[in-house]
């Protein structure tokens, strides 16, 4: 007794339904890849209740006849493959001609449509594969087909289904391969009767802005490499920006014009970036490869959404080479642009060093050959205006009205005190500096002198303006129950000054910004001495410049307190400092800086006179 059955094609279609047809984002996916084969330029895809309830897709393409219509939903009827020979050449998306027949068997649809050469459109009703209706119609151009009762006959694939929002999500997803996939066709995606998404069909970048966001498209970088006979296109997320993400939900791969999900491929790419991407990061992209049809076989999955590649197939090494290419090109440009600045930079200073020098040399040998001794004050003020015409050169150095100032009272300090010549005798016990000068010994102590330099140009800085600030890398977090408050009460005194304070709430002072020279700041013992200062020595916040004083005098102290010991260097900017700017006598705690010994004094110590 025979046992095998020919199927009739009605329960052939049905199970066929299952691999074509398994949700609504697949059917979306049949439906817009058909427009698209159709050479639709405009697509608008609608789902309700996740395509549940329907799904209509209506574009602008070239349209089917009455006959073709009618066979449009025959199984393995299709306009685009004649045998198998065309299989291996495939450049349509469709070609197994099985999706409109295995929708039409387990709903009800409705295509109406119009061939671009004939004037009239024609619809046809199909419900269960039985066809209902089959008119003329009101259509201007292209198809729209819509969709509803989906496996209202097959109830165990009903089933299957998930929720609504979850399908949604799906054709969502899908919806947004189209468009990446297809970036020069414009889409409109509703979600029950609400503009989703939309996509102009200007290109690529355009998509990926319309799917993703501006954001992301600044952070990305175009590629465009060519690997023998592969070529690989499109865009990836610029490494540590906003485009590196973590998931791999923005990876988009397109081969040949479909959107293939491959693991292997992803970690292809993703080697690429090597150390760039931190553990656990994936770059965005999209990527098209255009390579030759007969190396990559597309019958392999019924979505269509795997491929095998032909043995042989360079895809790895030509998607590989094309990302590292343009990963090397950023890095490239990058140190150019750097090592550009740098050079604009040192050469704009060694030129305005130069001038500066050669001005301040020339000035000096007309001051020391003034025979007739210009008045001094007046001679300093000559090199500070020609100092001043000399900003010119240096836009970048000079622009800042304060720094030009300084600038000139340093160098006019300068050449007041050029003529010094000490002599530097040692070093004593590590923290005096003995230095003979003018027939007489001074004992300096090295870091009060630095304290007060310190204090010095510190208080110059603030009187005129905000110092430079250090933005910290990470915030410090100072708690404080007794001082919080009161330290919070400066805010913005503190801010001229460089600090940035801010209330992080439960006696936490959040400390983002400190003033360049006060960067190796303890902030806990420098928050709890301005603390315990606020809270006992000031009354009134008002007093700003007595405050400032302070609060000054304090991050000196303890700038220099923490402070590294000094250096050979070090001890020679303090002289040099110190003798340009007038030896100061006090620190700026009172204690003394300087004690002088005469040779007179030492003199009568040895006896040697009376
Ligand atoms: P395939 O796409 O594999 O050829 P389908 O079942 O998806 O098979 O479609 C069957 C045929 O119907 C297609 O080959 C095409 O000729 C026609 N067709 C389907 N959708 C459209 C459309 N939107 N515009 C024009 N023709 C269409
Ligand atoms: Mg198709």
């Amino acid at each position: 007794m025979s046992v095998i059955n020919i199927l009739d094609s009605a329960v052939y279609n049905m199970i066929a339904a299952g691999e074509v047809v398994e949700n609504p984002a697949s059917i979306v996916k049949e439906l817009v890849e058909n427009s698209i084969d159709a050479g639709a330029k405009n697509i608008s895809v609608s789902i309700e209740d996740g395509g549940i309830k329907s799904i209509c897709v209506i574009d602008d393409g070239e349209g089917m006849d009455q006959d073709d219509l009618k066979r449009s939903i025959l199984p393995h009827a299709t306009s685009k493959i004649c045998a198998a020979d065309d299989l291996k050449t495939i450049s349509t998306l469709g070609f197994r001609g099985e999706a409109l027949s295995s929708i039409a068997s387990v709903s009800e649809m409705e295509i109406k449509s119009k061939h671009f050469l004939c004037d009239i459109a024609y619809g046809l009703k199909v419900k269960g594969g039985q066809i209902l209706d089959f008119a003329p119609t009101a259509l201007s151009k292209g198809t729209s087909i819509t969709i509803s009762k989906l496996f209202y006959n097959t109830p165990a694939r009903y089933k299957f289904l998930k929720t609504s929002k979850t399908e949604e999500n799906n054709v969502t997803q899908t919806v947004m391969d189209l468009i990446l996939s297809n970036s020069n066709v414009a889409f409109r995606y509703y979600i029950d009767k609400k503009l989703a998404l939309s996509s102009p069909g200007a290109g690529l970048l355009e998509a990926i802005k319309s799917v993703y966001n501006q954001n992301i498209c600044d952070n990305l970088v175009e590629t465009d490499y060519t690997y023998q006979k592969y070529r690989v296109f499109g865009y990836i997320g610029k490494p540590s920006s906003q485009a590196i993400k973590h998931n791999r939900n923005y990876q988009t791969l397109i081969i040949n014009g479909r959107i293939i999900k491959d693991f292997t491929l992803s970690s292809v790419i993703q080697n690429a970036y090597g150390d760039t991407l931190m553990k656990r990061s994936f770059p965005v992209f999209v990527l098209e490869v255009v390579m030759p049809f007969e190396i990559v076989d597309v019958n392999v999955h019924p979505g269509k959404k795997e491929v095998r590649f032909a043995s042989g197939c360079k895809i790895n090494a030509a998607l590989y080479n094309a990302v590292k290419d343009t990963l090397n090109k950023i890095i490239n440009q990058k140190a150019q642009e750097l090592s550009f600045l740098r050079h604009i930079d040192s050469k704009e200073i060694n030129k305005y060093d130069n001038e500066k020098q050669s001005l301040l040399n020339k000035m000096l040998d007309e001051y020391a050959n003034d025979t007739v001794q210009t008045n001094q004050k007046q001679k300093i003020d000559e090199i500070s205006s020609r100092l001043n015409n000399l900003s010119h050169i240096s836009p970048k150095i000079v622009q800042d009205k304060t720094r030009l100032k300084e600038e000139n009272l340093f160098i006019g300090d300068m050449a007041e005190s050029y003529r010094i010549d000490y002599k530097i005798v040692g070093q004593l016990f590590d923290t005096y500096i003995l230095i003979e000068y003018d027939d007489n010994l001074y004992l300096i102590d090295q870091h009060a002198a630095h304290e007060k330099l310190l204090y010095d140009e510190y208080m110059k800085k603030i009187a005129y303006d905000k110092p430079d600030v250090q933005e910290l890398m990470i915030a410090y977090l100072y708690e404080n129950k007794k001082y919080a408050e009161v330290l919070l009460k400066h805010t913005d005194t503190l801010s001229k000054m460089g600090f940035e304070i801010e209330d992080f709430g439960n006696n936490i002072i959040k400390i983002t910004a400190v003033p360049m020279e006060f960067i190796n700041l303890d902030f806990e013992i420098f928050f709890d001495d301005l603390g315990e200062l606020f809270q006992h020595e000031i009354d009134d916040i008002s007093k700003i410049s007595e405050i400032k004083e302070l609060v000054a005098k304090k991050a000196c102290r303890n700038a220099i307190k923490g402070g590294r010991k000094l250096s050979e260097d070090d001890i020679k900017y303090i002289m040099e400092s110190f003798f340009q700017k007038g030896a100061p006598l006090q620190c700026p705690h009172g204690r003394p800086v300087t004690i002088k010994l005469s040779k007179t004094e030492i003199e009568k110590m040895f006896g040697r006179i009376q």
